[in-house]
């Protein structure tokens, strides 16, 4: 995608500190990290969402990320795992990507601090029924 800053830094038009790459996939540090370590994993086709990506490159993208994790986990107590999609919902640049942020004791960081919602009667299962109805 030509207005893609993400293309770009698959393309290497735009310099990126990168940890990993093969043909279908790309991983490279975050320019403004939560933690040291924090990398934006990646397809190289441009997809907007994850629900319009490949099953193919779903496949090996994920197991890019088990990977990475597995590296960053040796270094590191923990990690999260975030992926956001649409503005709503955080995403900033609209070329699909992973957060693999290494978690350590007191790092202050705060993800998935969300407020909870109850469900109603019968709520959850009508719920249930529309997403089932939706999945292909
Ligand atoms: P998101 O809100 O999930 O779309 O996250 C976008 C992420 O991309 C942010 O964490 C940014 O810091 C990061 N980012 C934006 N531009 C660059 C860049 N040129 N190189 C590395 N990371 C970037
Ligand atoms: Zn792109």
């Amino acid at each position: 995608m030509k207005d893609c800053i993400f293309c770009k830094i698959i393309k290497k038009e735009i310099p990126s500190d990168i940890v990993f790459e093969d043909s279908k996939v790309i991983a490279f540090l975050d320019i403004n990290p939560a933690s040291k370590g924090h990398t934006l994993v990646m397809p190289k086709n441009h997809y907007e969402l994850v629900s319009e990506m490949s099953d193919d490159d779903c496949k090996h993208l994920m197991v890019s990320i088990k990977r990475i994790s597995d590296a960053l986990m040796k270094l590191n107590q923990g990690l999260n795992i975030v992926q956001n999609n649409k503005k709503v919902a955080n995403q900033l640049v609209p070329h699909v990507h992973f957060h693999l942020i290494p978690r350590n004791d007191k790092d202050g960081i705060k993800i998935g601090e969300w407020a909870h919602v109850k469900y109603k009667d019968n709520e959850a299962s009508n719920i249930i029924k529309k997403i089932k109805e939706f999945i292909e």
